[in-house]
C-alpha cells in the first residue's frame, strides 16, 4: 500500500472520516450465487437487497457524488447486486470521482462488457469475481461464465478477486490451479483471495472448518513466493487464520462506510450483512488492514494507534455537529480544515 495513501487515510480519521465508502449502486443483478450476501433476507435491516430502493441515471450519479462530497472518502467501492446493469451511469460517474481525487473499485461478475473508456481512467481498478475453476465457477455463476468472462475482459486490465469455498479447498492442487491459470492471462494485474464467510452458527458446503482453513493459508504461503500476481502477504496469511473476534474488533468495518442501493440504508457491520462470524471471516481487505494493524512502530501496535486515532476523531466528528447545529439546522457539515499534501507515489 502507497506510505501517501495511509498517511490520508490516518488523516480522515483523525478528523473522524471514515476513509473508505462502500456503495451497492444497484439491487439488479442477472446471477444467483449460492451463499450470495446481498440477497439473504437479513441483508438490510431484514430486508433482502432486491426490495430496497435503487437510483438510475443522473439521479444516481448525483446522489453518489453528494455522499462523497459528505463522507468525504478515498477510496470509493461500487459493488451490487451487479454494478454493470448501471455501465452508462457509472461511465458518467467514474471520471467525476478521478476528478476529485477519489479511487474507486468496481467490483463485478463481467457478466457484460468492461466498457473500453474505463480503460482512461487510473484512478479505476475492476475487480472481476471468479469463483473457482471453470467447472464449479460456471455452476456458481451463469450467466458470468468462465467463457463471456474472457471475451468480456479481452484488452483490459482487471484483478482477479476470488472467495474460496470449502468444496474448492478439498480438492488437493486445486488453488494453485486456479492461481497458475489466472497468473498466465496477460489481462490479470493481480489475484485477490478472500475465504467463504459465513453467518454465527451457519452450516453449509461453502464454510471452512479449522482445519481446512489451516490446509488453505498453508498452501496460500507456498503459492505467494511461485505466482507474482497473488496480492498476499505473510503478515494477511497470519491474519487469516486469527481473525477479528468481533465488528467492534474490525478495523475494516469500522473504516468503511457501506450503503444500499437506496444510497441511505446502512449495510452493517460490514458488506457480509447480518450476523457474521467474524472468527471465521475471510475477507481480503480486513486481512490486509489487520496485517498493517499488526505492524509495530517503536514497539507499540499500528491497531493501538488506529484506536486513539479514532477516538480523537470521533470527537472531532461530535464537535462538527455541534457547530453546525448550533449555527443552524439547515447548514450542511462545515469543512474540515484542508490537510497537508502527501505524496502518492511514494511507497
Ligand atoms: S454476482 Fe454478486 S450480487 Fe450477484 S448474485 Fe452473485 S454474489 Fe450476489
Ligand atoms: S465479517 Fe469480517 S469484515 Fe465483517 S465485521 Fe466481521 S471481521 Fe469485519
Amino acid at each position: 500500500m502507497e506510505y501517501g495513501y495511509v498517511v490520508k487515510a490516518w488523516g480522515r480519521i483523525l478528523r473522524g472520516y471514515q476513509p473508505v465508502l462502500s456503495i451497492e449502486i444497484t439491487n439488479r443483478c442477472p446471477l444467483s450465487c449460492p451463499g450470495c450476501y446481498a440477497y439473504q433476507p437479513y441483508h438490510v435491516a431484514g430486508t433482502a437487497l432486491e426490495n430496497i430502493g435503487e437510483h438510475t441515471g443522473q439521479d444516481m450519479v448525483e446522489g453518489v457524488l453528494r455522499l462523497v462530497a459528505k463522507h468525504r472518502p478515498l477510496l470509493v467501492y461500487l459493488v451490487g447486486g451487479e454494478p454493470l446493469v448501471r455501465y452508462r451511469e457509472l461511465s458518467n460517474l467514474l471520471p467525476q470521482l478521478q476528478a476529485r481525487g477519489v479511487k474507486a473499485e468496481v467490483v463485478t461478475s463481467a457478466v457484460r462488457p468492461i466498457p473500453t473508456e474505463w480503460d482512461l481512467l487510473d484512478n479505476l481498478t475492476v475487480v472481476v469475481s471468479i469463483d473457482g475453476l471453470q467447472p464449479e465457477h460456471d455452476a456458481r455463476r451463469k450467466p458470468a461464465t468462465y467463457e463471456r468472462i474472457l471475451k468480456h475482459i479481452e484488452g483490459r486490465r482487471i484483478v482477479v478477486h476470488c472467495t474460496l469455498t470449502g468444496q474448492m479447498t478439498r480438492r488437493p492442487g486445486y488453488i494453485q490451479e486456479f492461481v497458475g491459470f489466472w497468473s498466465r492471462r496477460p489481462e490479470v494485474k493481480s489475484i485477490r483471495i478472500s475465504l467463504f464467510t459465513p453467518q454465527v452458527g451457519e452450516v453449509r458446503e461453502e464454510v471452512l472448518s479449522r482445519e481446512d482453513r489451516r490446509k488453505v493459508v498453508a498452501e496460500l504461503r507456498r503459492l505467494r513466493t511461485a505466482y507474482p500476481k497473488l496480492r498476499l502477504t505473510s503478515e494477511m496469511c497470519d491474519a487469516y487464520l486469527e481473525p477479528p473476534s468481533s465488528p467492534a474488533q474490525c478495523i475494516f468495518s469500522r473504516v468503511t462506510h457501506c450503503l444500499s442501493s437506496d444510497l441511505k440504508s446502512a449495510v452493517m457491520p460490514c458488506q457480509v450483512c447480518g450476523t457474521p462470524d467474524c472468527s471465521s471471516c475471510g475477507c481480503a481487505a480486513t486481512a490486509g488492514l489487520e496485517a498493517i494493524a499488526r505492524v509495530r512502530l517503536a514497539g507499540v501496535r499500528l491497531g493501538a494507534i488506529f484506536e486513539v486515532s479514532r477516538r480523537i476523531g470521533s470527537f472531532a466528528n461530535r464537535g462538527r455537529q455541534a457547530v453546525a447545529s448550533a449555527t443552524s439546522p439547515l447548514r450542511p457539515l462545515p469543512e474540515p480544515e484542508a490537510e497537508p499534501s502527501t505524496d502518492d507515489t511514494a511507497s
